[in-house]
């Protein structure tokens, strides 16, 4: 049996996610890192994104936003401000907020507007390509 690593991702509300795997890959602020079992120990910003994990056959994918991963050599701990599994997204809902990202990106007035536009669009983004790779 391949080594693996344990793996918890948590938001403020729930624990999403307490598994093993056998590679785990986590969008960093830096870009997306990939974990193996017995990586060296960091911790990184997390951005936007997918975290996608496999365990023995199953791949399982998810979409999360904001927060940190701590990663030691036998275990990684996501604490995110939001994460769904791709079973738990609701697609209607995702795909009304990337509609009002769009209009509120065109008719933000100001820098600080425009980004807050611009972050609710790459969470609705990518809760649908999560939620389509299902
Ligand atoms: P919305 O405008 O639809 O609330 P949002 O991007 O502003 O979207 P967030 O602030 O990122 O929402 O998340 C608020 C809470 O709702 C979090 O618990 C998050 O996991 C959940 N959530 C947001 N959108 C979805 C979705 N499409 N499917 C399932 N859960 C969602």
């Amino acid at each position: 049996m391949a080594e693996t690593i344990e793996l918890e991702i948590v938001t403020p509300e729930r624990l999403v996610v307490k598994d093993r795997a056998e590679s785990v890959q986590i969008p960093g602020r830096g870009g997306y890192l990939g974990i193996l079992p017995g990586h060296a120990p960091l911790i990184s910003e997390l951005a936007v994104g997918e975290i996608t994990y496999k365990h023995g056959s199953a791949t399982t994918r998810l979409s999360v936003a904001w927060g940190f991963a701590e990663v030691l050599p036998e275990k990684i701990t996501i604490l995110a401000e939001t994460a769904e599994l791709a079973a738990d997204i609701d697609v209607p809902r995702a795909e009304a907020a990337l509609a009002r990202a769009q209009q509120r990106i065109k008719e933000a007035e100001d820098s600080a507007a425009y980004e807050e536009a611009a972050a609710a669009l790459a969470r609705a983004e990518t809760r649908l390509a999560v939620a389509k790779q299902q």
